[in-house]
């Protein structure tokens, strides 16, 4: 799955890459709008990520180029009005993400626009386990693994965020949909129970005082 990064910022740039290189997409990064635009007409992406202020060329200029092409764009801007938000996705873009944001809520957007453009193929394969979203089976060596719906979300949170290390409010914020009240037992026992099932004691990491990592 190949992503285009338009971003001037660049430590923001480096920063999605490398959080993007590690849940398994092929990055590529560009900091300015005529050398993107240049990119955009010379190769073919699956997603494009935007910044809307940029040097050369806005952002909505190169959305006016990108949208005969089909390809899903997120803009990515400090912008956070509701006015620049509504103009952005009245220009065609999928989705729209203000800065500074979460790398989780990053990587949410991503696959929820690939999802909804039909690029991704939504099939998981993490060492012996294998997970299909579509028809929410989880097999391990072929066999059906059997789990609850939170320990299934949890797995899916895991596996869409891979190597990124979670923290446990954040992760119980996306499986629980409720605020985190401190508590980290239910977050810790449902981490139990998947490394149980999953023969996962090695790869999903507990991180002091942070959370988990699936290291994949
Ligand atoms: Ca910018």
């Amino acid at each position: 799955m190949k992503i285009l990064i338009v971003e001037d910022e660049r430590p923001i740039a480096n920063l999605i890459d490398l959080n993007l290189s590690a849940s398994g997409y092929q990055c590529s990064c560009v900091y300015d709008g005529l050398e993107a635009a240049d990119l955009i007409e010379n190769h073919t992406y699956d997603l494009i990520l935007l910044d809307i202020m940029l040097p050369g060329a806005s952002g909505y200029e190169l959305l006016e180029q990108i949208r005969p092409l089909g390809t899903p764009v997120i803009f990515i801007t400090a912008k956070g009005s509701l006015q620049d938000r509504v103009q952005g996705l009245r220009a065609g873009a999928d989705d729209y993400l203000v800065k500074p944001f979460e790398i989780v809520e990053l990587i949410a957007r991503v696959e929820s626009v690939l999802r909804r453009t039909g690029k991704t193929e939504e099939r998981y394969e993490i060492g012996d386990v294998i997970i299909e979203p579509k028809s929410m089976l989880v097999s391990k060596k072929g066999v059906p693994i059997m789990l609850t719906h939170k320990e299934y979300e949890l797995l899916l949170l895991f596996v869409r965020n891979r190597n990124i290390a979670l923290f446990r409010d954040t992760i119980y914020e996306r499986v629980w949909e409720t605020e985190y009240n401190g508590d980290s037992r239910t977050v810790d026992l449902h981490v139990q129970r998947l490394r149980k099932k999953l023969g996962w004691q090695k790869c999903l990491v507990a991180i002091y005082k942070v959370g988990y990592r699936l290291e994949a």
